[in-house]
């Protein structure tokens, strides 16, 4: 039994031919049998319930009808000809409409036969018709179609007429006839049966051609076990091949810095969380494998403190540390906290970002070769080639995602063994998808907030309530607090958002008048030093009323400001209003978030309102956000990359990613590097996998 007829282009399956190959190719990227087999449909329709055309109501669905054209005609228009046939049941009549393939239409249809019409369901002033029906002779449909879970496939609106779903029905009918024998399990009977799995022959064939709905539903579930564990399965032995391969420096003594930091200068007890954080890291840094670590923590959490204490470990043992931010702000935000740790200790600290003057650049980089330089914080300027660390030990990276592994390797080109990495991200992510997108890393989640933080009320409201807002601002600012009102500016080129943003300020301040009132505002077309000022007089309690862009968002820490209102809430995304109401709540008093946007919003952003309003857990807020815009567009086209899902969903399935990955940690428990002769077939079909980029372009 060989598996090449499964390699067969497309073209030679019978039905298809080089010019619907040709599209296959072209707009679906299927080439062979076997791509076609994985065109897995996105929906089933019931194709045994007809409906009467006096029971039509207005609703654009689909609907199928059995009756006679009596009719056929030409109908000329402004934008072009259609043919128009009469269609009837006795009940009524309906009108079937087409735009093009006239000849062959009026060729082949046959009057006052009855045919099964199909498709969507328009409605003009109380008459329906059908735009480009699905016609099928009424004895040959109940021979053939009348099934209760009638595939559709995906690609039908990529192609339009030009491959009808039910010809690709027929193409899938043909193909599957021909190549069934051909899949072959890589389970085996025994784990199938332990884990109630169907075998991937009767998955294949149901996921096309359903026998009922419990079969259907196996076949969905095999599918997706199917790829969700190979997923598993590669991210697993790549984190036991690191483990055992990718050597790091032990720090093997927590020494001076560390203890003397802890028992004599810690500004606060750290919370349970943090400790255990510390710990894990702890233990992995003092291994003589390399670390590679995510570490997850809602905004606020605390993770500032446990990046500083990571790096003291470096030190203790003779290295350097770095922390590299994605921007130039968070860098700088980085280096004010980290610096302040660091005076009790009389640490060399340093930042280097774009705007470093050149002659501090010169004497960092003497400093860093030297090892008199314990910590450089900054933006990717540190992976230019100048940078050179004497030793470095460390890298503690923040926000992942936008820095890809290639630039984060130029960090140690020097060294002779890598940095323990140490990655932070403020856009926690649900546990169960960091296992399937960092699968390779290990997590550690702070998951508890300092204590004493009142959760942040957060609310809704329309522009009309515009006065209303204010007026609380009023008594807020009359008990001695501050706020910050921030406008969007997505884009820094965007003159509009400019404008808005001025008009606001000049509003605000026509509204808060001084002298009982002052204002600030920050904007990115300031100068650094604008900004500085105005930031400052701002922390100093010397203004009221922070008008700001985004550019507050990383930035600042004022625990008296116990406001924000965020305008036009309805353009930020989730995580950035979140980001963003993280400014406040820092304080000892009751917290404000206030959300204003226009009357008009999106189904979407009503639902980013309610999300917000409803909690302050940036892992809830994170999940919503991952069902609103996908898993690729949070975490970058990088991760989704890497995740070849056809039929899987990263976010509804993650029970099943779960299951998954239960068993196959089970499964390399049992046998670490498959060596079982039941396991055989996993272990060809991973080394099929890891040599092929299109990895999950087969079977067996
Ligand atoms: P994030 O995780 O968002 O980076 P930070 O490290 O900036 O959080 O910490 C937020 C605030 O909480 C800072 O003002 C910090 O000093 C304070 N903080 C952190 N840990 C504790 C703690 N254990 N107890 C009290 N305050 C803490
Ligand atoms: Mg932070």
């Amino acid at each position: 039994m060989s598996n090449n007829l499964l390699d067969t282009p497309i073209e030679y399956l019978k039905g298809v031919g080089p010019q619907r190959a040709d599209l296959f190719k072209r707009e679906l990227g299927i080439f062979t049998y076997r791509d076609l087999l994985h065109l897995y449909p996105n929906r089933y329709i019931d194709r045994t319930q007809y409906y009467k055309i006096n029971e039509l109501y207005n609703n654009s669905s689909e609907v199928q009808i059995i009756g006679k054209i009596i009719h056929i005609k030409t109908v000329e228009q402004k934008r072009g000809k259609r043919l128009v046939a009469t269609f009837t049941d006795g009940t009524g009549q309906i009108e079937l409409v087409w735009f093009q393939g006239f000849k062959w239409i009026q060729e082949n249809l046959k009057l006052n036969t009855p045919y099964v019409a199909f498709g969507k369901l328009n409605s003009f002033s109380n008459s329906f018709s059908i735009p480009h029906p699905e016609l099928d002779l009424l004895e040959e449909h109940q021979k053939n179609i009348a099934t209760s879970m009638q595939a559709v496939y995906p690609s039908t609106e990529k192609f339009g007429a030009r491959i009808s779903n039910k010809s690709i029905i027929k193409m899938m009918m043909q193909l599957v006839k021909e190549t069934h024998s051909l899949y072959i399990d890589t389970l085996s009977d025994e784990f199938k049966r332990k884990l109630n799995l169907i075998s991937m022959q009767d998955a294949l064939i149901n996921i096309h051609f359903p026998k009922n709905a419990d079969m259907l539903g196996k076949a969905q579930f095999r599918l997706k076990f199917e790829e969700l564990f190979y997923v598993q399965l590669q991210l697993l032995i790549k984190n036991i091949a690191r483990k055992d391969k990718i050597k790091g420096y032990p720090f093997e003594h927590v020494g001076d810095y560390f203890n003397t930091f802890y028992s004599e200068h810690l500004p606060f007890p750290l919370t349970g969380a943090q400790k255990r954080v510390l710990k894990e890291i702890r233990n992995d840094v003092g291994a003589p494998a390399q670390m590679n670590r995510l570490l997850q923590g809602d905004v606020g959490s605390g993770k500032t403190i446990v990046a500083f204490m990571s790096c003291l470990l470096a030190l203790d043992n003779g290295f350097q540390a770095c922390i590299v931010a994605p921007t130039e702000i968070l860098a700088t935000q980085h280096f004010v906290g980290i610096s302040e740790f660091g005076k009790s200790l009389g640490l060399n600290i340093k930042l280097l970002t774009g705007s470093t003057k050149t002659a501090d650049r010169r004497i960092l980089h003497e400093e860093l070769a030297s090892g008199e330089l314990h910590i450089l914080i900054g933006t990717h300027a540190l992976f230019e080639d100048k940078v050179i660390f004497k030793n470095l030990g460390l890298a503690i990276i923040d926000e992942q995602h936008r820095f890809g592994v290639e630039q984060r390797s130029k960090l140690w080109h020097k060294n002779t063994l890598p940095p323990h990495v140490l990655v932070m991200t403020a856009t926690p992510i649900p546990r169960t998808l960091a296992m399937s997108l960092y699968g390779d890393l290990d997590i550690s989640v702070i998951d508890e907030l300092p204590p004493g933080r009142k959760p942040i009320q957060t609310n809704h409201y329309f522009e009309g309530k515009r006065l209303a807002v204010w007026h609380f601002l009023k008594t807020e600012i009359a008990k001695g607090r501050q706020v910050y009102i921030v406008y969007p500016l997505i884009d820094e080129s965007e003159t509009l958002d400019y404008k808005n943003l001025m008009e606001g300020y000049e509003a605000i301040s026509r509204d808060f008048p001084l002298p009982e009132y002052s204002v600030s505002i920050v904007h990115g077309q300031m100068t650094p030093a604008e900004k500085d000022r105005e930031m400052e007089r701002f922390i100093k309690g010397e203004t009221n009323i922070m008008v700001a862009t985004t550019v507050i968002e990383v930035g600042v820490n004022v625990p008296n400001a116990s406001v924000m209102i965020i305008e036009s809430a309805e353009r930020f995304g989730l995580s950035q209003l979140h980001q963003l109401r993280g400014r406040v709540g820092r304080g000892a008093e009751q917290s404000y978030c206030i959300l204003m946007t226009g009357d008009k919003l999106s189904n979407d952003s009503k639902i980013r309102m309610e999300t917000m309003c409803r909690t302050n857990d940036g892992f809830e807020i994170s999940e919503v956000d991952l069902k609103l815009r996908g898993p690729g567009d949070i975490m970058g086209t990088q991760q989704s990359g890497t995740l070849p899902l056809k039929i899987a969903d990263i976010v509804k399935d993650q029970d099943i990613m779960l299951y998954a990955r239960h068993n196959a940690v089970q499964l390399l428990k049992d046998d670490p590097t498959l060596e079982l002769p039941e396991n055989q077939r996993i272990k060809n079909k991973l080394n099929i996998i890891n040599s092929k980029t299109t990895i999950w372009n087969y079977i067996s």
